[in-house]
């Protein structure tokens, strides 16, 4: 009888370049793909935030449809499961005899946890009676596999010193692997297990509970190629670097950030198509800058798994804790886009309507709530966590503690000045005006006055 395997999809939902699953499919002929979706990520327990919100549940939600439709064609069928995601795999796995067990390796501290959780519960069991479980997990989310960087304090001490570690001593990015290729050996054996999971469409109802009012992307492995075949087929990569700033506007950064997050593309499939722009039009400092932001990607991932919990720690790196408070009424007009600052207001009210913020929005909002509004950066981390539609553990998490100075950036926090940066990007207040930047109740910042405070009472 063929020996069952598990392939777990977690942020890689593609079959393309996925190197677990390509290492599973050259040793396993019969598997199962499964997908768990935990109900505790749409409770608001993170700072009083949901781990995942509507924009990035319907981009998930699109990449599974995807997902199943591709291993339909071949056969099979996506297996989801509902719940604690360590109790369903564990559960499938027992249930099923499952003898292997492939995911992609986690680069946040919880998720690794849990993966280390599965496997020395499976361990613990099989020294009682049954087969080893074999387990795969492979780095899936970076250019660079673990054994390429040299993870020490010295190279991961700013983004400059990883940056010349990487281009000084020429580490090369792998090329992508084909495991979709390897997949219709399959087709004959479509998985046998008792469990057939639960239904996707009926999930989506319940934790869809918005209509969409404005979709930024459509999530899934076919779109994601579109979106970079497009962009490349276009001119706007040798120009990058004079529009990346921008507040607006599809084509003034790449977009390649919601299906990077989500895994629908893997980095190694986007430089490959960087590189091969570069051969036919040209390398220029536009198309180097496209690499060198892929770059900064590529940091805070191995800075995140250098920093394990401290990534989300008050203090972070630094030597005292940033004197912010929590101010909740302060903080649910930032939310709302109801501040002082019409950028700001502007930034905040496309985050809420779409789900993504250009890069500069995002450094623009971060630094006004650490810095004008003294605020505690991780309320704001947890929002833009449930807000984005690319939200992605290091990238989210390692750019607030730089804003708010307790991250891996020698120079101390970022403060950006709101006026200069409207006269800059948004001189016309075309942005402003797009969004309803100007509100009309945006002040007092706080409804508590000077005769609110208590006063000192003499003795
Ligand atoms: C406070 C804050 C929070 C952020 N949270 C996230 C997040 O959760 N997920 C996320 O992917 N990015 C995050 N970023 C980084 C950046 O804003 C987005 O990657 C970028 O705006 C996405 O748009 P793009 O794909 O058009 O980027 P482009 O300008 O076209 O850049 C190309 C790619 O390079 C990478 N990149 C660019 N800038 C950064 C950066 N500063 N840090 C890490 N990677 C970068 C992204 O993968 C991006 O897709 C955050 C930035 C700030 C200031």
């Amino acid at each position: 009888m063929l020996q069952k395997a598990l392939f777990w999809f977690t942020d890689d939902l593609r079959l393309q370049d996925n190197l677990p699953l390509s290492a599973l499919c050259q040793n396993y002929a019969d598997i199962a793909f499964v997908y768990v979706i935990n109900p505790a990520d749409f409770t608001p327990h993170n700072y009083q935030h949901k781990a995942i919100g509507q924009h990035r549940f319907r981009c998930i939600y699109q990449s599974l449809q995807d997902l199943n439709q591709q291993l339909n064609a071949l056969g099979h069928s996506l297996i989801i499961l509902h719940g604690d995601p360590s109790r369903e795999i564990l559960q499938f796995v027992q249930h099923n005899d499952i003898a292997c067990i492939a995911r992609s390796e986690p680069i946040g501290v919880y998720e690794q946890r849990s993966w280390q959780h599965i496997k020395s519960l499976l361990s613990q069991l099989q020294e009682n009676n049954s087969a080893p479980v074999e387990f795969i997990s492979c780095w899936n989310h970076t250019l660079f596999d673990a054994d390429q960087i040299d993870i020490n304090p010295k190279t991961m001490r700013s983004f400059s010193s990883f940056r010349k570690h990487v281009e000084g001593d020429e580490i090369a990015v792998n090329m992508p692997s084909a495991s979709l290729e390897l997949l219709p050996q399959l087709q004959t054996s479509s998985t046998n297990v008792s469990n057939t999971g639960v239904s996707l469409e009926k999930l989506a109802e319940q934790y869809l509970s918005q209509p969409l009012k404005q979709a930024f992307i459509r999530g899934g492995e076919q779109s994601a190629k579109e979106h970079v075949t497009e962009y490349f087929a276009s001119t706007a990569p040798s120009s990058y670097k004079q529009t990346r700033n921008r507040l607006d506007g599809w084509d003034s950064s790449t977009k390649f950030s919601p299906f990077l997050a989500l895994g629908n593309i893997s980095p190694r499939q986007i430089w490959q198509q960087l590189k091969d722009y570069e051969n036919i039009n040209g390398a220029n400092e536009s198309t180097y800058w496209i690499g060198f932001e892929l770059l900064w990607r590529e940091y805070f991932q191995w800075a995140a798994l250098e920093q394990q919990a401290q990534l989300f720690a008050f203090k972070g790196l630094a030597k005292q804790k940033p004197k912010t408070s929590f101010y909740p009424e302060r903080f649910k007009k930032w939310c709302e886009g109801n501040t002082p600052y019409p950028l700001v207001n502007a930034c905040m009210k496309e985050l809420e309507a779409t789900g993504f913020m250009s890069n500069r929005g995002r450094q623009i909002v971060a630094s006004c709530l650490v810095h004008e509004l003294a605020i505690d950066w991780r309320f704001g981390a947890a929002y833009f966590q449930q807000q984005l539609i690319d939200y992605d553990v290091a990238s989210n998490w390692g750019n607030w503690q730089y804003i708010a100075g307790v991250g891996k950036d020698p120079r101390g926090g970022r403060q950006f000045n709101i006026n200069k940066q409207t006269a800059l990007h948004d001189a016309k207040g075309e942005f402003i005006a797009k969004w309803h930047g100007h509100t009309q109740h945006a002040l007092p910042l706080d409804s508590v006055d000077y005769v609110d405070w208590p006063v000192k009472v003499e003795e």
